[in-house]
């Protein structure tokens, strides 16, 4: 079994976007620029958005972070997005999710300039993904991608089962592993799939991502398969400082030993998340 070292690879990626950063200044251009915008203190936004901001820093790209308490009302958070569209000065932002329940999510989504949406959730960037054609590919699916052509595991014609059907993960994935030149065979998995242990003991790869710790056990899988596991759940732990720790949607500790490959959580699919946002902010400078 070889771990999938998510660390190591975007530290690779991120070398190389600092170095294209540095020849777009050496040429005349500038920097690209990704804002944030933060709505509230949720423990697990916090560390992802800082963890965005620190590595913009890395590649030396310019970064804004723009906050907001979780009482904003829709319209504000609304006129927030329409100034960030017609800003020249950004090249791409996010909207870190989950937002408020009092704030409609996918109006908020919508409302983002297509061509500034480098995490790739606006239906537009998802349809131009659908039909094949260039676009902002969601983060964490094009991460996943990168991770298994960097780790050199086959794809073409080997059966990828996917567990999770979002818009943000499960779905567009299944799109990206059956396109042309990836080439994979490709089943989704959800709450309303019957026979789900049959189906993913015949997955060459298998990804989940549901969000249910350990969900993923070691009688589902079939020996020398690749697993990605996307699920990041805080689970209360009294071992760490924090009072919490990470965990995945796969039984590691039993599954791991059957695989040819597994990504662990943290340090796998999470590191690459960000990786391809940076990919795609540089995308959208070049772009502009
Ligand atoms: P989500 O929107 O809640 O989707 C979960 C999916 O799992 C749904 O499609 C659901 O099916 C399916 N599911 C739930 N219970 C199931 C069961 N018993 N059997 C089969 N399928 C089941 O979650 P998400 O946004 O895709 O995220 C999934 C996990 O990945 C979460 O832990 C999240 O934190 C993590 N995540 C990590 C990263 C990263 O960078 N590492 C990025 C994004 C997400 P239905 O559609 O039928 O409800």
């Amino acid at each position: 079994m070889e771990l999938i070292d998510g660390k190591k690879t975007s530290t690779e990626i991120k070398q190389e976007i600092a170095e294209e950063v540095k020849k777009i200044i050496a040429n005349g251009g500038r920097a690209p620029h990704l804002a944030a915008v933060l709505v509230g203190h949720d423990g697990g936004s916090e560390t992802y958005v800082a963890h965005k901001i620190k590595s913009c820093e890395e590649v030396g790209f310019k970064s804004s972070l723009i906050r907001f308490e979780d009482d904003i009302t829709e319209d504000e958070l609304l006129k927030t997005v329409a100034k960030l569209n017609d800003d020249s000065d950004v090249d791409g932002f996010i909207v870190q999710l989950p937002l408020p329940k009092h704030i409609d999510e996918q109006k908020v989504i919508e409302a983002i300039d297509p061509k500034k949406d480098v995490d790739g959730f606006h239906p537009v960037n998802l349809g131009r993904l659908v039909a094949g054609l260039d676009t902002f590919v969601s983060a964490t699916p094009s991460g996943i991608v990168d991770l298994l052509k960097r780790y050199n595991i086959p794809t073409a014609g080997k059966h990828c089962v996917i567990i999770g059907r979002s818009n943000i993960v499960g779905r567009p994935l299944s799109i990206l592993m059956s396109q042309k030149g990836v080439d994979a065979t490709v089943t989704v998995c959800h709450s309303r799939t019957e026979n789900l242990k049959e189906i993913t003991k015949t997955a060459d790869i298998l990804v989940a991502a549901i969000g249910k710790p350990g969900f993923v056990t070691a009688d589902m899988v079939k020996p020398g398969c690749a697993i990605i596991d996307v699920g990041t759940t805080r689970v209360k732990s009294d071992k760490t400082k924090s009072g919490w720790k990470l965990c995945g949607d796969v039984d590691f500790e039993n599954v791991a030993p059957l695989c040819s490959y597994i990504t662990p959580v943290p340090g796998g699919v999470g590191p690459m998340t960000i990786c391809s946002l940076l990919k795609n902010t540089l995308k959208a400078g070049k772009q502009r």
